[in-house]
């Protein structure tokens, strides 16, 4: 076992939220360490599927300190975004460890150990930033197993020539479900399932709007102010160029979910059934924290309950980038900076309070 000198922060994860953080404590006087389980930079961009692209443009998906740069017109591929945080962690000198899975964190007095196979590192105050990529969620329908065709989760969609000729269920009625349906709709037969009628945005709404949406209710709740907004929030539709031309084509028609799988494919309450050969869950993540099972901080619902970004029950252990639990808009290339400066904030407060006593 090695035996490492405690840091004042370790972060888990190397994908924008944990970069974000890293560049604010940069900052700092306090010393910090980044562990990251992927082989390269990128964080879950790295496992997008092939035709990805961000739904707004350079300038709005950037994250602390340092525009993306934008290599060609239009929203970025998610190459890019990989090209971006990987110059990022460079430009900065971020101090990563790959590949390292941080499979437990529990205590010893003061300090959190934080275990990873047989390596060990103590630090002063944790930062957890892993996402939600690694943990795809998938409702459970009755007759699930006894399906005989493919399942398959987006995180693990690459592109649609594999379901060329197939008859596809496309379930899931977020951004994912609306853009993998509209090019898996080119070369199969597609069926749209959604638990409520889609929401569309208005064609000239992208995640720009999205963001200065986000950011006013944010200050207003700051100020304790209600404001009258358009409806429209971040997982609702961004009519992309493939979604539209998909509208044109007339594949955006959803069905409301079925009751039950068969051996061929899926039965609704009225008794209708259809065959399908392959079903691809767009139905979202959860939080990748079984790293924090030992802290006796996960709640009922997969998540940790926070003030602000701070764990309540632990009080240096911070959570940044999963959702708007974590913070409005935190799970966004630009959202998360706002996030990641107060959780600095934070930590920088608590340690100077810490050697203070
Ligand atoms: P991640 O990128 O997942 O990084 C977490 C890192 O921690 C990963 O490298 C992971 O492997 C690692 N890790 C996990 N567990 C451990 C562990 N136990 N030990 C060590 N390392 C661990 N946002 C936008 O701003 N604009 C968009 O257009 C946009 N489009 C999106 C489209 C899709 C289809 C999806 C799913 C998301 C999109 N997002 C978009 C949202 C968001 O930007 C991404 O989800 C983003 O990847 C979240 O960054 P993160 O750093 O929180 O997590």
């Amino acid at each position: 076992m090695t035996l490492q000198e405690p840091v004042d922060v370790l972060i888990i994860g190397g994908g924008q939220a944990a970069l974000a953080t890293a560049y604010f404590l940069r900052r700092t006087q306090l010393s910090f360490l980044l562990l990251d389980d992927q082989a390269q930079p990128g964080g879950a961009w790295q496992h997008g599927w092939d035709s990805l692209r961000l739904f707004s443009p350079a300038t709005w998906s950037s994250i602390a300190g340092w525009q993306m740069p934008n290599p060609e017109p239009g929203y970025p591929h998610r190459d890019a975004v990989i090209d971006y945080l990987a110059q990022y962690e460079a430009r900065y000198q971020l101090p990563i460890v790959r590949p390292v899975h941080v499979d437990s964190v529990t205590h010893d007095g003061e300090l959190f150990v934080v275990q990873a196979g047989s390596q060990q590192w103590r630090c002063r105050a944790l930062v957890s930033a892993t996402g939600t990529w690694s943990k795809p969620f998938i409702p459970s329908y009755p007759g699930s197993a006894e399906f005989a065709g493919e399942q398959l989760h987006s995180a693990h969609y690459r592109n649609p020539q594999a379901f060329t000729g197939k008859r596809v269920l496309v379930v899931g009625g977020g951004n994912s479900g609306a853009q993998i349906l509209a090019e898996v709709s080119k070369v199969a037969e597609t069926l749209w399932i959604t638990p409520e009628p889609p929401a569309f945005l208005p064609d000239e709404v992208d995640g720009r709007v999205l963001f200065e949406r986000a950011t006013e209710r944010w200050k207003a709740q700051q100020e304790g102010r209600v404001i009258d907004q358009p409806v429209g929030g971040l997982g609702d539709i961004v009519m992309v160029e493939p979604v539209r031309e998909a509208r044109e084509r007339g594949v955006l028609v959803a069905e409301r979910p079925f009751q039950r799988f068969t051996e061929e494919g899926v039965e609704w309450i009225d008794g209708r059934r259809e065959a399908v050969d392959a079903v691809i869950w767009c139905t979202g993540f959860r939080p990748a924290l079984d790293h924090l099972q030992c802290l006796d901080v996960l709640e009922a619902d997969g998540k940790v309950t926070v003030d602000d970004t701070r764990a309540s029950k632990q009080p240096k252990l911070w959570l940044v980038g999963y959702g708007e639990w974590t913070g409005a808009a935190s799970a966004t290339l630009i959202g998360v900076t706002r996030t990641a400066r107060s959780t600095v904030n934070e930590i920088a407060e608590a340690l100077q309070g810490d050697t203070d006593q």
